[in-house]
């Protein structure tokens, strides 16, 4: 590891998360901007990045596509795109021996594939979400799953903006996944998403999730744990972009230099 600041490329620069990185980066003196990639054809290439930001003293570092820009300076590459763009990163990074820090969800199986063959040959750190209370409520929601025990039914509940592509949120699914460890069950087939129609009566072995889109919500997540006479409800709610960004910043701090592999949040956190 060189003993200057990090140097890291931001792949989905001019995207909401990109650009809230971006600011963090611009004020972090132990990190340095040294690539901003975007899609082929955005508008913005080859314009300094420091407009996509808002600064009008320049940041030195212009806007550009994958295929033309070199990892071999980079430390670290942060990404929140979408499956596709992940994958095609993943793929040169893992040519290149670039760690990664990997935030877009819904990844299908080919970009999960290439996250990883790059973790056979650098680190990676992938999560679904970067902020540090969801990793407690992670943390919250497996110990009160497994405390409360199969006679309270587990329901999730998840709000996001009008724009986001996947459903349910990478999140729901992870806390879904969590919980159902807690009860031995599949978690694919344990969900059961957005109930309608004469559905009858409810498993026991089910984990409902409901997704719910509208306005400008950032994330918000819900456990509910319900019994027979009481209802325990743990929440998060993102209240901004900089949560997911700062995590993520702090993700490619940690994650250069450790061993080929993959990691996630509760690794970062040392949770
Ligand atoms: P966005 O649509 O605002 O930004 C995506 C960016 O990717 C855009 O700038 C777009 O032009 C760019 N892009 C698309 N195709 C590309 C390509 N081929 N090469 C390079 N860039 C390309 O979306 P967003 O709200 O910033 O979210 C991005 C992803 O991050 C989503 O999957 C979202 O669910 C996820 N997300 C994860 C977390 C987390 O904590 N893990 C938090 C928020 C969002």
């Amino acid at each position: 590891m060189s003993a200057g600041p990090l140097a890291v490329a931001v792949h989905g620069a001019s995207g909401r998360m990109g650009r809230t990185i971006l600011q963090i980066l611009a004020d972090d003196r132990a990190a340095h901007l040294v690539a901003a990639i975007d899609r082929p054809g955005h508008p913005a290439l080859g314009q300094d990045v420091a407009n996509l930001i808002g600064r009008s003293e320049p940041l030195d570092v212009k806007l550009s596509s994958l295929e033309h820009t070199p990892l071999k300076a980079v430390q670290v590459v942060i990404d929140f795109t979408s499956p596709d763009a992940t994958r095609a990163v993943l793929e040169r990074c893992a040519r290149d021996r670039v760690a990664a820090v990997v935030g877009t969800t819904g990844m299908d199986p080919d970009c999960e594939r290439a996250l990883a063959a790059l973790a056979q040959v650098a680190p990676v750190v992938a999560a679904p979400n970067f902020s540090i209370g969801v990793s407690l409520l992670m943390d919250l929601a497996e110990r009160a799953a497994r405390l409360a025990g199969p006679d309270f039914d587990l329901e999730i509940v998840e709000m996001h903006h009008k724009h986001k592509a996947d459903s349910p949120s990478g999140t729901a699914v992870r806390l879904a996944e969590v919980v159902a460890r807690t009860r031995d069950l599949d978690p694919a087939r344990a969900a059961v998403h957005g109930r309608s129609g004469p559905v009858g009566a409810r498993r026991s072995d089910e984990i409902g999730v409901l997704a719910l889109r509208g306005g400008d919500v950032v994330g918000d997540h819900t456990l509910i744990l319900a019994g027979a006479g009481e209802r325990l409800e743990l929440t998060h709610r993102a209240q901004g972009r900089h949560i997911f960004a700062r995590g993520a910043v702090r993700a490619a701090h940690w994650v250069v230099g450790k061993p080929a592999g993959r990691y996630d949040m509760a690794d970062v956190l040392g949770t």
